[in-house]
């Protein structure tokens, strides 16, 4: 049997176990303590925020942005629809209903043109969302510039969720650090990790300030635990804050790496008649944290689903683009906008293995087993 290939491992660098040391050291095993005030500080400097407040998941972060808005029950919030299922679960956690926006096909993400369209027939009709979570997919960002236009015509806030795309610019910023908040996330397959982690960030001292303090159990300054609402017990480890210090050290090459799997999957497969790999939008820079390709049966020969379970006898793991929220049993029922684009890139489109560790003999692998499909398939 060879060796699996999987979809995206993490990738430690050499000062994270330094770190956690000195987390055991100094007895800082707790949610609390020095690594997660400078690993707040050395993340806001790497996306250019003021302020941020480290917690437990991407998924925590965004439930807390989506509080500190003020979204209750019965609210509407527009989400991006080709995501995966956690940017729109706090939207639920709320009693809050999502409304699902497509995608173009510069980017993948948000369409900035349904989205203004779509608010200013709700502004007509006096049916605004209370929110609008904008997605940056895949290592890339959306069109932030006229998205953010539309919102602020309307006074609607922003919040970014850029659980995907640390590392990546939108006119040489960092997405995440537009919207009012922004949320990272350092789960396990991410660009870095922290075993399990996220970050919200805000230039908005008081949001961040109230962010920790709904992350503390909402405690209010009394000695006797008093509170006057209800918070959550989201912070992060001062231990796993020590690998995060460490991970983002080596961001930069990690993004290096993963283009670098890009242009060589690029290179090799994008003459196969019938291949497309996800454009890089003109505004910024993509990490390429997975590579993602399409694919047209008729032209190539198999379809996504043929070239999925190859690989995966060959112990490769792909996995198929994020199946679009508007269709997940779990939100049936609810409006989306538009759709079209996401289902057509679900349903074509594949994420090769892309983690910053993969050899080049494993991205051999990869590319044989894509390119020995090629015209010997059933379609
Ligand atoms: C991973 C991810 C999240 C959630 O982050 P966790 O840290 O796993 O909770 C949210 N949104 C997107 C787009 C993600 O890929």
């Amino acid at each position: 049997m060879p060796r699996p290939i999987l979809l995206s491992t993490p990738h430690i660098g050499d000062q994270e176990l330094k770190f956690v040391k000195e987390a055991f050291e100094t007895n800082w095993i707790a949610p609390v303590g020095p690594h997660i005030n400078a690993f707040e500080q050395e993340f806001c400097q790497v996306v250019g925020t003021r302020h941020g407040a480290a917690v437990s998941s991407g998924t925590a972060a965004l439930h807390l942005a989506l509080r500190l808005i003020g979204i209750e029950a019965g609210d509407e919030v527009f989400c991006s629809t080709l995501t995966f299922i956690a940017s729109a679960s706090p939207i639920t956690y709320l009693g809050a209903n999502p409304v699902f926006i497509d995608s173009d096909r510069v980017s993948w993400n948000m369409n900035p043109n349904l989205l203004q369209d779509a608010l200013a027939h709700r502004a007509k009709i006096g049916r605004l969302p209370k929110a609008v979570i904008l997605v940056h997919l895949y290592g890339q960002s959306a069109d932030i510039d006229p998205i953010l236009e539309a919102c602020n015509a309307y006074e609607i806030p922003l919040i970014e969720d850029a659980a995907e795309a640390l590392g990546a610019t939108y006119k040489g910023r960092s997405p995440g650090a537009f919207g009012k908040i922004g949320i990272y996330s350092f789960n396990g397959n991410k660009i870095i990790t922290t075993s399990g982690g996220g970050m919200l960030v805000s230039d908005d001292p008081d949001l961040v300030a109230q962010a920790r303090f709904l992350a503390t159990q909402a405690r209010d300054p009394a000695p006797h635990y008093q509170h006057s609402e209800i918070g959550y017990n989201y912070r992060l480890s001062n231990v796993l804050a020590g690998i995060g210090r460490g991970q983002l050290r080596v961001l930069k090459d990690r993004v290096a790496a993963r283009r670098h799997n890009f242009e060589v999957y690029q290179q090799e497969l994008g003459n196969l008649p019938g291949l497309e790999f996800m454009p890089e939008a003109a505004f910024g820079r993509a990490t390429r944290w997975l590579t993602c390709l399409t694919i047209d049966p008729t032209r190539f020969g198999s379809d996504r689903e043929e070239i999925r379970l190859t690989l995966a006898q060959q112990q490769i793991e792909a996995r198929p683009v994020w199946k679009p929220l508007h269709l997940q049993p779990v939100f049936s029922g609810c409006e989306c906008i538009g759709g079209a684009v996401a289902e057509d890139l679900f349903n074509r489109g594949l994420c090769l293995p892309s983690g910053s560790n993969l050899t080049s003999e494993d991205l051999e692998r990869v590319i044989n087993g894509i390119k020995g499909l090629w015209g010997v398939g059933s379609v």
